[in-house]
C-alpha cells in the first residue's frame, strides 16, 4: 500500500515508542507532568515565544487561539480557503460565536491591500476586527510556503491597528526547511503560532500553541473548558520531544519526492500538474482533461495498485509525500498513473 493521502498517516518512531514507555509523568491539570512541561518549555525556546501549550490537535489549537483573542460578534480576517475557516468543521462561529471576513489570496496570500481594506473601523454599526489568520504552509494552495517578506508585511501592517496575528503553522516546520531558515525567522512575525506535531514530524498526537505567556495562561483555561485538561500526558508528549528535536531535518527528503512525483506526473498527458509549484510535500493533480472524476481515478488508483490519494475538489487529487514514502513508491505511483491514463482515453 502506498499511502498517499496525508503525512498525518506517519507512525511514531522507534525511539518515540520506547520514549512513550520510559516517559516520566504525573498530573498535567496539576501542571506536575516533568514531560509535558519538558515538551511546552523546548517548544516555546524553538518557537521564539515566552510559553505554550500541549495540546489534542491542531483544530483544537487554532480554536482556542479564536476563543482566546476574540468575543462573540467580533471579526476575524482568514484566506477563504484557510483551515480555520475551510476545515474545522464551523467551530469559529459554533464555539467562539465569531463571523469570518474570508479574502481570496493566490498561493495563500492575501493581498495586503484586501487586509487594509477589511480592517473594521471604530463606527458603531461595525464588528471588531479581533484576529488577522495566516497559514504557512497553506495546505490547499497546494502546500505553498508563505514567503517572509509577505508575513513581514501583514504584521505590520496588523500591529499599526493593534490587531493581532495568529499563525496556523501545522506544517511550519516544512515552510522553514523550503526557505531554509530557522523557524523563529518566521514566528517573529506573528503573535501567536500553532504547529502539528503529529503531521511529517511523525509524533501519534498534540500540537502546539505558543505564545506571549499571559495569553497562554488565557488559552490553558479554555483549553480546560474544551475537555482538553489531560492528566499523566508526558506518554504523548514523549514523542513530540523527539519531533521537535530530530524529525525536522528529513523534511528535505518528503518536498524532493513530490517534486520528484510532480515531475513525473508532469510527463502525463492530460494530467495538469505543476512541478514548479510544489514548494514543500504536497501535490496537486488535476485530471478534468481525462473527463473523469477525481473519485474515479481515485478508485481506480486503489483497486488495482494499492495507491491512495484524497479528492480536493471535483477534478483535482492531493498527493503528500512523508516518512513512509519511498523513492520507489513514487516511482510506482507515476507508473501507476501512466497505466490508468492509457485506460481512461
Ligand atoms: C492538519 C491541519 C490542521 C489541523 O490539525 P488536526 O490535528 O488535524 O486537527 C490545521 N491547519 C492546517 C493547515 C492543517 O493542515
Amino acid at each position: 500500500m502506498i499511502d498517499l493521502r496525508s503525512d498525518t498517516v506517519t507512525k511514531p518512531t522507534e525511539a518515540m515508542r520506547k520514549a512513550m514507555l520510559e516517559a516520566e509523568v504525573g498530573d498535567d491539570v496539576y501542571r506536575e507532568d516533568p514531560t509535558v512541561n519538558r515538551l511546552e518549555e523546548l517548544a516555546a525556546e524553538i518557537l521564539g515565544k515566552e510559553a505554550a501549550l500541549f495540546v489534542t490537535s491542531g483544530t483544537q489549537g487554532n480554536q482556542i487561539a479564536v476563543l482566546t483573542y476574540t468575543r462573540p460578534g467580533d471579526e476575524v480576517i482568514l484566506e477563504a480557503e484557510s483551515h480555520i475557516f475551510y476545515y474545522e468543521a464551523g467551530a469559529v462561529s459554533a464555539l467562539a460565536g465569531v463571523q469570518t471576513r474570508t479574502l481570496s489570496g493566490p498561493k495563500g496570500q492575501m493581498p495586503i491591500e484586501a487586509i487594509r481594506e477589511a480592517i473594521r473601523g471604530n463606527d458603531i454599526h461595525l464588528p471588531r476586527t479581533a484576529m488577522i489568520g495566516l497559514e504557512n504552509t497553506h495546505n490547499r494552495a497546494g502546500g505553498a510556503v508563505l514567503p517572509l517578506h509577505y508575513m513581514k508585511q501583514v504584521y505590520q501592517l496588523a500591529q499599526a491597528h493593534q490587531i493581532p496575528v495568529h499563525l496556523d503553522g501545522a506544517r511550519l516546520w516544512n515552510a522553514a526547511v523550503a526557505l531554509g531558515v530557522d523557524v523563529k525567522a518566521i514566528t517573529q512575525y506573528t503573535d501567536t503560532v500553532q504547529v502539528c506535531l503529529s503531521k511529517g514530524l511523525s509524533a501519534p498526537v498534540g500540537s502546539i500553541l505558543a505564545g506571549p505567556k499571559p495569553w497562554i495562561e488565557e488559552a490553558r483555561k479554555w483549553r480546560k473548558r474544551l475537555g482538553g485538561g489531560m492528566r499523566q500526558a508526558g506518554v504523548i508528549a514523549a514523542p513530540g520531544i523527539i519531533a521537535l528535536t530530530d524529525m525536522m531535518n528529513r523534511l528535505a527528503d518528503d518536498h524532493r519526492r513530490a517534486k520528484a512525483l510532480a515531475t513525473g506526473l508532469a510527463q502525463i498527458k492530460g494530467l495538469n500538474v505543476d512541478p514548479d509549484s510544489v514548494e514543500t510535500n504536497i501535490v496537486m493533480v488535476d485530471v478534468s482533461p481525462w473527463g473523469v472524476s477525481a473519485q474515479h481515478v481515485l478508485a481506480l488508483l486503489k483497486e488495482r495498485h494499492h495507491i491512495f490519494g484524497n479528492a480536493f475538489g471535483p477534478f483535482l487529487i492531493r498527493l503528500m509525500t512523508h516518512r513512509h514514502i519511498s523513492d520507489q513508491d513514487i516511482e510506482k505511483t507515476v507508473d501507476a498513473f501512466l497505466q490508468i491514463s492509457r485506460n481512461v482515453k
